[in-house]
């Protein structure tokens, strides 16, 4: 109760993404009781998975947890569970964790559950084809990418061997851009020496998309770089290559003259598509508010819901103005909403659009190679690196993680050795298990294609 007895707004946010970490925070000094609620105990900075999946940074390092970032603002509760009710007209979020099931009743409600893996309604790929999404995705992959090279080392069949050796990244936006660069200096620098009976620099790296461009949205210049760059590495850059197939060994793909060809290809990387979370269609069934194709929430010009000024929809999850799925949207859409919940809880009426302003975008090829689109500056190679290096530096959240981060980065940028190349058969095996255990027990998941 606050001095005057009056209850405390109750603020529910939903993930500690991008999204819901950032609302949280920026409520601050509110006068209001936040719960945030993740089916995770981190907040995760996506952007740098594929440096955990190949052996850069350990897992901590770009998740630290939830309750010690928030532990000094005494306004929220980490509560740890799967949210998977929301009860508009109650106005309740259900969410359970083990065989505990906790109803949080809200007066305002932030949804920031982010998007997962499309596998544009093939969701048996996935099995064959992890994708990138969370730190069990990258240490899955760091598992299977390492693995490959054990492998490797004892097969004598050469057909096998070569199989064991190309490696095929779907998807030539970012995220595929990074983990094929990563594979082929991976290949070439950092396991020299360590094999006997092959040479791990004749690694075939093949980068994947349907699309006719390599980082299609950073416009003609740049793309044309990062395909030459990506191609100086030794990477095959396939564009006008669709995938109709994967299994254990290999892909099947479909060129742009219809015809079809197989790669031989034990690791399969996932990196093409994605789709909100289904909490959000939850929602949008329930005000009456519509989807897009990848079931985002169309949200008002000021992240709310029709008739609901009391639901915001932010990050990956909200369509509006055709803004990308990128954190700066994410944060900008969190700080956004913070204000007019803060407004809200003084009982004050607001509608205020969001405004959004871009800040460029950027990836990285390999080490010392980048490209930035930054409005009409166009940055490559060393100096667009060195301005990626920074903004991750500056956004990783908290000072231990920035610290250790950049000892691991010396490590391998400047010399040629990667820190965290541990993996366990767990990691590598234990989805695929679960997921037919689970669905022996209880038939196909629900959610169509989507792996959340
Ligand atoms: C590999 C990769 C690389 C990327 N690189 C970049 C980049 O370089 N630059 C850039 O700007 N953006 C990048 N992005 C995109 C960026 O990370 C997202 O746009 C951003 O994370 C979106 O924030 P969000 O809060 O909407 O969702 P998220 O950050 O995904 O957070 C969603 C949270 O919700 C939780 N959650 C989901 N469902 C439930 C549930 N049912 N119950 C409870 N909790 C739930 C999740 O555990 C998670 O913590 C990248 C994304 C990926 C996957």
């Amino acid at each position: 109760m606050s001095r005057t007895d009056q209850p405390k707004h109750r603020v529910v946010v939903i993930g500690s993404g991008f999204g819901g970490l950032f609302a949280t925070k920026a409520l601050r000094r509110a006068d209001v009781e936040v719960t945030l609620i993740d089916r995770t105990t981190h907040h995760l900075f996506q952007p740098l998975l594929y440096q955990v999946a190949t052996g850069i940074l350990s897992e901590g390092e770009i998740a630290p947890p939830i309750r010690d970032v928030l532990r000094r603002q005494k306004n929220v509760r980490v509560v740890l569970g799967d949210v998977h009710d929301i009860d508009v007209a109650a106005r309740t979020v259900t969410s359970t964790i083990l065989d505990r099931t906790t109803v949080t009743p809200y007066d305002s409600l932030v949804v920031a559950a982010g998007s997962g893996q499309s596998y544009f309604g093939n969701d048996r790929f996935a099995e064959f084809a992890p994708g990138m999404k969370t730190i069990d995705d990258a240490l899955e992959l760091r598992g299977r990418i390492f693995g490959a090279y054990e492998m490797a080392e004892i097969e004598t069949d050469p057909l096998a061997l070569d199989a064991w050796l190309t490696f095929v990244v779907v998807g030539a936006g970012p995220t595929g851009v990074e983990m094929a660069g990563q594979i082929a200096e991976l290949s070439r620098r950092t396991l020299k020496g360590n094999f006997r009976t092959f040479d791990p620099s004749t690694t075939r790296v093949v980068l994947l998309d349907a699309a006719g461009a390599v980082l299609g949205t950073f416009g003609d210049a740049l793309s044309t770089h990062a395909q030459h760059e990506l191609e100086d590495m030794g990477v095959e850059v396939q564009l006008g290559a669709k995938v109709v197939d994967v299994d254990a060994e290999g892909i099947e793909v479909e060129d742009v003259d219809g015809s079809r060809r197989r790669i031989e290809a034990r690791t399969k990387i996932w990196a093409a598509g994605v789709a909100a979370s289904p909490l959000g269609r939850m929602v949008a069934e329930q005000t009456g508010a519509e989807l897009d194709r990848s079931g985002r929430v169309a949200v008002l010009p000021d992240l709310t819901l029709p008739e609901h000024p009391e639901i915001s929809v932010i990050g990956d999850m909200m369509a509006l103005d055709g803004l990308p799925g990128v954190s700066p949207v994410a944060i900008q859409g969190a700080r956004h909403v913070a204000r007019q919940i803060a407004a809200r809880a003084k009982g004050e009426q607001t509608s205020t659009p969001f405004r959004y302003r871009d800040k460029g975008s950027m990836a990285t090829i390999s080490r010392f190679r980048a490209v930035a689109s930054i409005g009409r500056l166009h940055l490559r190679g060393f100096i667009a690196w060195v301005a990626w290096l920074a903004v991750h530096l500056i956004y990783l959240t908290a000072f231990k993680n920035r610290f250790t981060a950049l000892l691991h980065w010396a490590v391998s940028f400047v010399g040629r050795g990667r820190s965290e190349r541990t993996s366990t058969w767990q990691q590598v095996s234990a989805r695929t298990r679960l997921q037919r255990l689970e669905a022996g027990a209880t038939g196909p998941r629900p959610g169509g294609s989507v792996r959340d």
